[in-house]
């Protein structure tokens, strides 16, 4: 673990708040990728929930890492509706309660969020790797991270979201067996994951934005 170049709990908030700006901005690219194998609302979904988060963690200070980033559960989980709201919603608040008491984000707080918050989504969603939904960028993206612990911060933050992408272009040959996108059966493969394309860019906004933050 790398103490040295760990955030503490202002900047992830501004870090924080930056991804919910970027995740804003870009539902449009969500809306098409749900319009491709879904109902095409998970680029409202992801717009409502990030505006709610933004405001849930900037309204206020918060403790800790758990408290910040299960804000942003509750926030997600009362807004955004639909499978992916249960999700997201779920991601967040059990991996936010897995860092309380962390007073920074580090190599290990991250990989035992994203660990946590996996736990949570396998658990209410019972999708595993390869039925094509967000679990596919969200399970690589823990292991790397898991991984990469004796890295910095941005480093393990650019390994668990390259983890991700790659886990994310792999749905796209993928037959969907859960959620809206299982009614296309064979029609699905040929598309990526709505789902998994939020998660990863989500990601690789925090990669972005915590390189910048860490940048001396
Ligand atoms: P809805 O399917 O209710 O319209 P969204 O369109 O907002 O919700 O989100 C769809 C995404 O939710 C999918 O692309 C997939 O990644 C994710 N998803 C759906 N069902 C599950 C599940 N059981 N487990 C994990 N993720 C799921
Ligand atoms: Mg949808």
């Amino acid at each position: 673990m790398n103490a040295n170049d760990a955030l503490d709990l202002p900047t992830l908030t501004t870090v924080l708040a930056g991804v919910c700006d970027s995740m804003v901005a870009s539902i449009d690219d969500f809306t098409h990728a749900d319009q491709a194998l879904g109902d095409g609302d998970h680029g409202l979904a992801i717009g409502r929930g990030f505006r709610a988060a933004r405001v849930a963690i900037t309204s206020q200070p918060r403790t800790d890492a758990g408290d910040l980033l299960g804000a942003m559960g509750l926030a997600l989980l009362n807004s955004m509706g639909g499978a992916s709201g249960a999700i997201y919603g779920t991601f967040f608040r059990q991996g936010g309660r897995a860092v309380v008491g962390h007073q920074q984000l580090d190599t290990g707080t991250l990989a035992t969020f994203l660990e946590e918050g996996l736990a949570g989504v396998r658990a209410r969603g019972k999708a595993k790797v390869g039925d094509k939904t967000i679990v596919d960028a969200m399970e690589p993206a823990a292991l790397a991270a898991r991984a990469s612990t004796t890295l910095t911060l941005p480093e393990a933050l650019v390994a668990a979201a390259n983890a991700a992408s790659a886990g994310l272009e792999s749905t796209r040959a993928m037959r969907a067996t859960l959620g809206r996108a299982r009614a296309l059966g064979d029609r699905s493969i040929g598309h990526v994951d709505p789902g998994a394309l939020s998660f990863t860019f989500m990601l690789t906004e925090l990669s972005r934005l915590v390189g910048e933050a860490s940048r001396p």
